[in-house]
């Protein structure tokens, strides 16, 4: 594989042959190991990225100050010409030289939004591959909370830079959203806004009090009354008996129905105000507010009277996540009636409008039962995050091709199962998962098929990638990683069908 013997397809200057010199990447890809459509002309260099068995490099021949701007070695053989690391400082330039590499708030468009969590860093470009087909979805690449970070040991560097390298890879011009998904603090919020993150997802969980459904009346009575004399009134003066409405929906207040929900919710409602306010200030950032982490439903009523508030303060939000009813379990399909569901989404969709911000369905991957629901009753506005379920599809790749790495993955999954429940509920059962001495290599694939391994593998991610031998090194991540570089090609593929399953149900048709 020689990417000099491309180069010298390369003319002085002059992008009207641009599109040939693409499709001969593309034709002669294995001769060459040249990413098509990552070839740029700018301030009369070439830029392009190649793959060598190190991994990437971007390439730049000509233009001095190209060539001056980006870290890298001259190469020996060619004039003119610099082999870059794709590292962060040369993503710093790539993203100041060509904007579209930048991460964007996509709430200015009123539109479909896919939040497509990468947890290696190596699934965005066959996203990519896949979005281009639909101009009328826009994603947000770089997504991922404090307890993916610590698991999969990344920082928002990381996560933003390997978005960066796959929209300029795939020549991505639509715009792409970075999400510092599921902060919680001041500290982690202003984190996410210094690495230049452009949507921020407030995590109200620890705000709201899911105790209090329990209470019977008097203990409700007494724990309202213990609120302070001010927020009682300021409650009960805006909603006491009063009515709304929110499309067609009626909206009402009965005085337990408000101490519930002022008791739940209030605490919530200040950190929203406050982070709002404060920390997000006047900054272009997609802000939306979660309160789908808790263990009860949200109900229209609670999601109205939280709406009503925010917007009363002056906060604006882009998009809100309830918790909706049935289950959204991690990797598998909802669990749940869907009749209800439709209902349920009904309401809260009727209340996002009025307020003009998006619904957001927090742990979208493979509910498929809803999407048909999402796709007709969200008016082509929404947004879906989608996380572990790109992971799944990279060890569908490992069962496909390396069945003996994907039996070792497998069973320290099953062994580190107790560690991982700590930070996500789930209700597989390693009972139900068949002995993988049993299973024939081509068996393997089925079970990315079954929910109960699919939700094993799916939460285990963090002790598999950070895992060490006796000798302390990897166990697995570099095997993998070495694995989906040289399995590239089929990773995409299998991102481009699971994914477009997912716009499929939704209804979505591809435009382009
Ligand atoms: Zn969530």
């Amino acid at each position: 594989m020689s990417w000099r013997e491309f180069h010298q397809l390369l003319p002085k200057a002059g992008t009207s042959v641009l599109q040939n010199i693409q499709a001969q990447a593309e034709q002669d890809w294995d001769n060459y190991g040249v990413y098509p459509s990552s070839l740029h002309v700018l301030e009369e260099a070439w830029l392009y990225i190649i793959k060598e068995a190190a991994g990437k490099k971007l390439v730049i021949t000509g233009g001095a100050g190209l060539l001056d701007a980006f870290q890298g070695e001259f190469d020996h053989q060619l004039d003119k010409t610099k082999v870059c690391p794709l590292s962060a400082e040369n993503a710093v330039i790539l993203r100041k030289k060509f904007p579209f590499t930048a991460p964007i708030p996509l709430g200015q468009f009123p539109t479909i939004t896919i939040g497509l969590g990468d947890r290696l860093g190596l699934a965005s470009p066959g996203h990519l591959k896949l979005l281009k087909q639909y101009p009328q979805v826009r994603p947000v690449l770089a997504q991922q909370s404090i307890r993916e970070l610590n698991l999969t040991g990344r920082n928002y560097q990381q996560v933003l830079d390997a978005a960066t390298w796959a929209v300029f890879q795939e020549d991505y011009r639509a715009g792409f959203g970075a999400d510092g998904d599921h902060l919680k603090t001041d500290t982690e919020v202003q984190m996410a806004l210094d690495y230049g993150f452009t949507m921020i997802t407030l995590d109200c969980s620890e705000q709201i009090d899911n105790a209090v459904p329990d209470l019977s009346s008097s203990e409700l009575s007494a724990r309202y009354r213990s609120l302070p004399a001010d927020i009682r009134q300021h409650y009960e003066q805006t909603y006491l008996n009063q009515e709304f409405t929110a499309g067609g929906l009626m909206i009402h207040f009965g005085e337990p129905e408000l101490m519930q929900t002022v008791l739940i919710y209030h605490r919530a409602i200040e950190h929203a105000v406050r982070i709002g306010r404060e920390v997000i200030a006047d900054r272009r950032v997609d802000f939306e507010l979660s309160i789908d982490e808790t263990a009860t439903p949200t109900t229209p009523q609670a999601h109205f009277l939280v709406a009503h508030e925010i917007k009363q303060a002056g906060v604006m939000i882009n998009s809100l996540a309830p918790r909706f009813c049935g289950e959204f379990q991690k990797g598998i399909d909802y669990r749940g009636d869907l009749a209800a569901f439709e209902r349920d989404f009904k309401q809260h969709e009727a209340i996002a409008t009025t307020f003009d911000y998006k619904l957001s369905v927090h742990s979208g991957s493979d509910k498929f039962k809803v999407f048909p629901i999402i796709g007709r009753f969200a008016a082509g506005k929404y947004h879906l995050k989608t996380a572990g379920t790109n992971w799944l599809e990279a060890l569908r790749a490992v069962a496909g091709s390396e069945p003996q790495l994907f039996r070792e993955i497998f069973a320290f999954a099953l062994q580190h199962l107790s560690e991982a429940k700590q930070y996500y509920h789930i209700s597989a059962d390693p009972a139900r998962v068949p002995a993988l001495d049993t299973l024939k290599d081509r068996e393997l694939l089925d079970l990315l098929s079954r929910d109960d391994a699919r939700q094993i593998l799916h939460i285990t991610y963090g002790s598999i990638l950070q895992a060490l031998d006796r000798q302390g090194a990897s166990l697995f991540k570099e095997r993998l990683f070495s694995f989906l570089a040289e399995h590239e090609e089929q990773y995409y593929q299998n991102l481009i069908r699971h994914i477009g399953k997912h716009l499929a149900e939704l209804g979505i048709q591809p435009e382009n």
